[in-house]
């Protein structure tokens, strides 16, 4: 039987191995094998909220083993380490318990058709000092991380051992903006539970971007729009200021200003994990991310294949497709259509990025974007209720993709139940 594997079940690689499951393993046409090193999966676009702690991921996580189970298609824990493309083989690490002992050993499993979908992770570009004295939102542990410790220092705010909370975020791009936002939203819901006394002077956004604008990918009216939001709410936005070293007391500019700072977060970039580079003599940017031909196969082996954030396409107008939700959820797609009609002996297609447009969350506060469609020409601004709108149905389209309509409905349901009979704010 054909064997598919996909490592990374992310935004692109769950709901592709949930469709080849469906579709194929069911009927036990292929065997499907899901890797992920986590045991569990939230949808990266949140981890946020997770941070701010607007979301509990202990609700909204989605375990593999049984997502698996009643899709068609099986999952394995494990680390990929390696690529053995001679006898189509890729090793996953050992695996350990937090007390070191080894709970799995390294195995070897073998494919016909492997797809990576590995994402990506916060690119430091080296700057000293960061990788010690900043986070990353790169996986819900350590958006956890951040959020302990943004509760501990509302604890020392309500306990008037400190006077004020100074976050400082490096990169002024989605990430970094729907956080300044979520933070504010954070200290009016603790307000609620009990720290009477907090007000929002008390905490102390500085957001940090090299760029000329906030939000460079956005047209500049969007990120106009985005700039003056997160002014009013009392975010400190610093373009054109480059960061050239984390100290433990905060950021250091490149014209030798130090931006004190409790708490740093850094998203000023992303790259492939660096275990990619050139992995099995596969050809990979500096990035670390995996070249594709338009097929999504990786550029030296049409076996394998590579989508989302740790893939590296160039479409016919020679723009690299944007590392977004969007781009891996429709690469997920093409692979899939692709993949099938490899089994079938029928050609295969090019990936066709759709852009269609982009929207930032700013909490509760506002929603700004823009829209792509085929009625207007170029994009269409949005603000307010419609752009909420069209930012929470992106998550939508991804549970839809996953569990379909009527249990994605269900899930919305609990998941407005949940938001009467649960506080607003994870407190712990
Ligand atoms: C805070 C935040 C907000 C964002 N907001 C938006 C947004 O509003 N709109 C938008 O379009 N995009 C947004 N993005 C970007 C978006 O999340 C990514 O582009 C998207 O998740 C990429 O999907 P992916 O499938 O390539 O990778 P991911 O969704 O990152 O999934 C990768 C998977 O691979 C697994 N993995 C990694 N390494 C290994 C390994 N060695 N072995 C086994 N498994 C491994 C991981 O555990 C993970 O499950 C945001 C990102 C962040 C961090």
């Amino acid at each position: 039987m054909t064997k598919i594997i996909v490592v990374g079940g992310g935004a692109g690689g769950l709901e592709l191995a949930t469709k080849l499951g469906r579709k194929l393993g069911r009927k036990q046409k292929a065997e499907i094998t899901l890797v992920d090193k986590n045991r569990t999966h939230l949808w990266k676009p949140l981890l946020h909220e997770v941070a701010a702690g607007s979301l509990d991921d202990g609700v909204d996580a989605l375990s593999y083993r049984a997502h698996a189970k009643n899709h068609g298609f099986f999952f394995q824990l494990g680390c990929l380490s390696n690529i053995n493309r001679d006898d189509k083989t890729i090793t996953l690490s050992a695996m350990l318990d937090e007390e070191g002992n080894e709970i799995l050993s390294q195995r070897k499993l073998s494919y016909d058709y492997l797809v990576m979908a590995l994402g990506s992770v916060s690119n430091d570009f080296r700057t000293p000092g960061v990788k010690d004295n900043c986070i990353f939102l790169d996986s819900p542990e350590q958006a956890h991380k951040f959020h302990h410790k943004m509760l501990n220092k509302f604890l020392q705010l309500g306990e008037k051992q400190t006077q004020k909370v100074n976050v400082a975020i490096v990169g002024a791009g989605a990430t970094g903006v729907e956080l300044s936002a979520e933070l504010y939203n954070s200290l009016k819901q603790v307000k609620s539970y009990g720290f009477d006394d907090i007000s929002s002077s008390d905490l102390n956004v500085t957001l940090v971007e090299a760029g000329e604008k906030i939000l460079p990918a956005l047209p500049v009216r969007i990120s106009s729009a985005a700039h003056h939001e997160l002014s009013q709410l009392g975010v400190d936005v610093r373009t054109a200021t480059m960061v050239t070293e984390a100290t433990e007391a905060g950021l250091m500019t490149k014209s030798g200003e130090l931006i004190e700072a409790d708490l740093m977060v850094w998203a000023a970039g992303i790259k492939a994990p660096d275990f990619l580079a050139d992995i099995a003599g596969l050809e990979t940017n500096r990035a670390n991310q995996l070249v594709v031909e338009r097929t999504l196969q990786t550029s030296r082996d049409g076996n394998i294949y590579a989508i989302g954030d740790c893939a590296a396409c160039t479409l016919e107008d020679g723009k690299q497709v944007p590392p977004r939700a969007q781009s891996a959820h429709q690469m997920a797609s093409c692979a899939y259509d692709n993949i099938i009609a490899r089994i079938n002996g029928k050609p295969q297609k090019d990936y066709q990025y759709k852009d269609h447009g982009s929207l930032v969350s700013l909490s509760q506060f506002s929603t700004v974007g823009s829209l792509m469609g085929n009625l207007m020409k170029g994009s269409m601004m949005v603000e307010g209720r419609m752009a909420r709108f069209v930012y929470v149905s992106l998550y939508r389209m991804h549970q839809i993709a996953l569990h379909g309509y009527v249990k994605t409905a269900l899930m919305t349901m609990v998941g407005r139940i949940n938001r009467v009979l649960r506080p607003r704010l994870k407190l712990h």
